[in-house]
């Protein structure tokens, strides 16, 4: 391969004491967690919306914050942003029996504490409530890059339209989604080995008004497998960190989008797509190699560092605490994760990955973020303290 050399003299322009890498809605919840715990907070977002995934990704379903046998497992941020995410109404599938006074029997046999919500709406609601909280919010900015001495990150270093700039820090939050700061920092990360499926989730308008299409299921992890799985839209798989492959996959999907609403049509159903995905449609990607990663082994265990609950969004029953040391790292000190680039096993992660395991991630992760700047040397019980002072659950 040849090379260029480009050699920049970065102005620093900012300073604050928790910067969060990505807005999705493990960002949304650590920057909101670690303001609250009085730290100055700037929350970089390459796109122009906060909700990553769950909102310009169109996944408009926040999976369950109870344990399917009629209890709540998930509190604190978890709660807040589920019900913030259906505030203004435009709530479908809202499961009544979770937002009046009912016994535990009858909410184990209705539907699950879970919403259906408006994106849009979603990702304005969530601005605002950043914007009170003070969170420094920045659009069209991406981490591009790190200044790392002795083990710790000092400098962001930023890209939007005013250039390439840095921000000094005191902790990192990477809620990228896909590692990011991990790889630019030099701390260790594992890909996922199975691989993405195509998925094309879009919404479309027809006579009985708006709905959202989820074109590309979730496939079982491979050692879950049990050969009843839904057809997959291509055989093609993806690993969502290289560009040129990430091209092909939105390619493809909108390839898969435009034939659904030709076939839709020629039934004579008139269909009209009215908003496309505007970031990709990948499950899972890139994570942190933590200290110890969440598992499928952990169901109903307590564990000592534990800093949350959150359930199996595929089966009623299984319960895990989130173990502190999932969340970070020993490469580098005051950097830690939040959402779908947590540790997990790879059978795990489709389990960590969903929205509401991504709020209490990220409340765990602003919380100790606010608290320190290097992350393996924290009193955990003075984190847990602060967390429980904030209504989050951390035992079952
Ligand atoms: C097809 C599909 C279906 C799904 N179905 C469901 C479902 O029904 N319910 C559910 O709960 N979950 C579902 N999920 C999972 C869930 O949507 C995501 O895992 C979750 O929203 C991830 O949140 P996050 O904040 O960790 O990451 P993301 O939502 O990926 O957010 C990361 C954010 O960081 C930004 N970013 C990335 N890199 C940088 C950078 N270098 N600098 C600045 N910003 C950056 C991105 O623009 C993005 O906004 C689904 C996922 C997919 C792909």
């Amino acid at each position: 391969m040849e090379y260029i050399n480009e050699s920049n003299k970065i102005p620093i322009y900012d300073e604050c004491d928790v910067l969060v890498a990505g807005g999705g809605v493990a960002g949304i919840s650590a920057a909101l967690s670690a303001a609250r715990q009085g730290a100055k907070v700037t929350l970089l977002e390459r796109e122009y919306m906060l909700g990553g995934l769950g909102t310009a990704g169109l996944i408009a379903i926040y999976l369950p914050i109870c344990d399917g046998m009629g209890n709540q497992v998930s509190f604190g941020i978890a709660e807040e942003l589920l019900k913030l995410s259906v505030e203004h109404g435009f709530a479908r599938r809202n499961p009544e029996e979770w937002f009046r006074e009912a016994t535990v029997e009858e909410r184990a046999k209705g539907n699950r504490y879970l919403v259906e919500y408006n994106p849009h709406m979603f990702a304005i609601s969530a601005e605002k409530l950043l914007l009170k909280e003070g969170v420094k919010i920045l659009y069209g900015t991406v981490a591009a890059s790190v200044n790392v001495n002795d083990g710790k990150i000092n400098a962001v270093i930023t890209e939007n339209k005013s250039g390439r700039r840095a921000i000094k820090v005191k902790s990192v939050v990477d809620c990228t989604g896909d590692a990011d700061i991990c790889v630019l920092s030099g701390a260790e990360v594992e890909t996922y080995v199975q691989k993405n499926v195509l998925a094309a989730w879009y919404y479309f308008y027809d006579k009985n008004g708006i709905k959202l299409n989820p074109l590309g299921y979730a496939e079982l992890p491979d050692d879950e497998k049990d050969g009843t799985e839904p057809e997959m839209l291509t055989q093609d798989r993806f690993t969502g960190i290289d560009a040129e492959e990430i091209s092909r996959f939105i390619q493809l999907g909108h390839e898969k989008i435009e034939e659904d609403v030709l076939r839709r049509n020629a039934n004579e159903e008139t269909v009209e797509p009215v908003t496309l995905p505007s970031i990709p449609q990948l499950r899972m990607t890139r994570m942190i190699k933590g200290i110890c990663p969440s598992s499928k082994e952990d169901d109903h265990k307590e564990i000592e560092d534990s800093v949350g609950v959150f359930s199996n969004w595929r089966a009623r029953g299984p319960v895990y605490q989130l173990s502190f040391r999932s969340l970070y790292g020993k490469d580098v000190k005051n950097l830690i994760t939040a959402g779908r680039c947590m540790y997990s096993t790879q059978s795990m992660w489709d389990i960590t990955r969903v929205i509401p395991v991504c709020a209490v991630t990220g409340e765990a992760a602003g919380t100790a973020a606010a608290l320190t700047d290097d992350f393996a040397s924290l009193d955990v019980k003075l984190l847990q303290d602060k967390l429980v002072e904030k209504g989050v659950k951390i035992t079952f």
